[in-house]
């Protein structure tokens, strides 16, 4: 069986990664979401256990000191981070582990496991991306603030990740993921030690 690999997805807040996500997995099997721990308060509709776990600070101090993250990061007033234990557990079972994570946790991630898959999601525009925070009706006026100031720090460091999409027409911006996904899987050493082993 061919071991899982591990796919980080970043990209500016409101451009469309948890839409595209959910349609990718109606797509593909074979994926793990890796369920993230933050402080922040859950937004309509969002699952504790399913969209993340949220936390109090008090907890998420403790996970860091208990060295249960594989990392995690401060992103516009709260912390994100993804639990270590399930990530390699994911890969042994033969799945692909989806990280949806911001900028600064990616690096940290790179840095452990340089094997894994950097994709950085862009909008088509700042102006589009406003328009999706705001329409989204999430966040204040001031959080939106915040998010669009990190967004243009973020844009600068997309040529650093291995593949970029823009997420302009949702379902052409999924088919490239999954495309990207699936030639990730036909890298010629992969398959090349898969045959030997047989
Ligand atoms: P993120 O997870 O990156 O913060 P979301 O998936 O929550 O972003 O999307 C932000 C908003 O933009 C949502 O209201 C979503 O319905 C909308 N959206 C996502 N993709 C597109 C798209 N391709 N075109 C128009 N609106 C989109
Ligand atoms: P949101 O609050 O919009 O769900 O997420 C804000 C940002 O935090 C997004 O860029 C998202 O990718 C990122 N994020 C979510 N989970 C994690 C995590 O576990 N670690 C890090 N570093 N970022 C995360």
């Amino acid at each position: 069986m061919e071991r899982g690999k591990t796919f980080i997805i970043s990209g500016p807040s409101g451009v469309g990664k948890s839409t595209i996500l959910h349609k990718l997995f109606e797509l593909r099997h074979n994926l793990y979401f890796s369920v993230s721990a933050t402080t922040r308060g859950p937004r309509e509709g969002e699952v504790d256990g399913k969209d993340y776990h949220f936390t109090t600070v008090g907890d998420f101090r403790r996970m860091i000191d208990e060295d249960a993250f594989l990392e995690y990061a401060e992103f516009v007033g709260n912390f994100y981070g993804t639990p270590k234990q399930y990530v390699s557990e994911a890969m042994d079972r033969g799945e692909d582990v989806i990280l949806d994570i911001e900028l600064q946790g990616a690096n940290q991630v790179h840095a452990k496991m340089p094997e894994a898959i950097r994709i950085f999601i862009l909008p088509p525009s700042l102006e589009e991306l406003e328009r999706r925070l705001v329409s989204r009706g999430t966040e204040t006026p001031e959080k939106i603030h915040g998010r669009l100031i990190r967004a243009q720090v973020e844009f600068e460091s997309a040529h650093t990740y291995d593949y970029i999409v823009i997420n302009d027409d949702i379902e052409h911006a999924v088919r490239e993921l999954d495309a990207i996904m699936t030639a990730e899987h036909c890298r010629a050493a992969d398959r090349a030690l898969a045959f030997a082993s047989q």
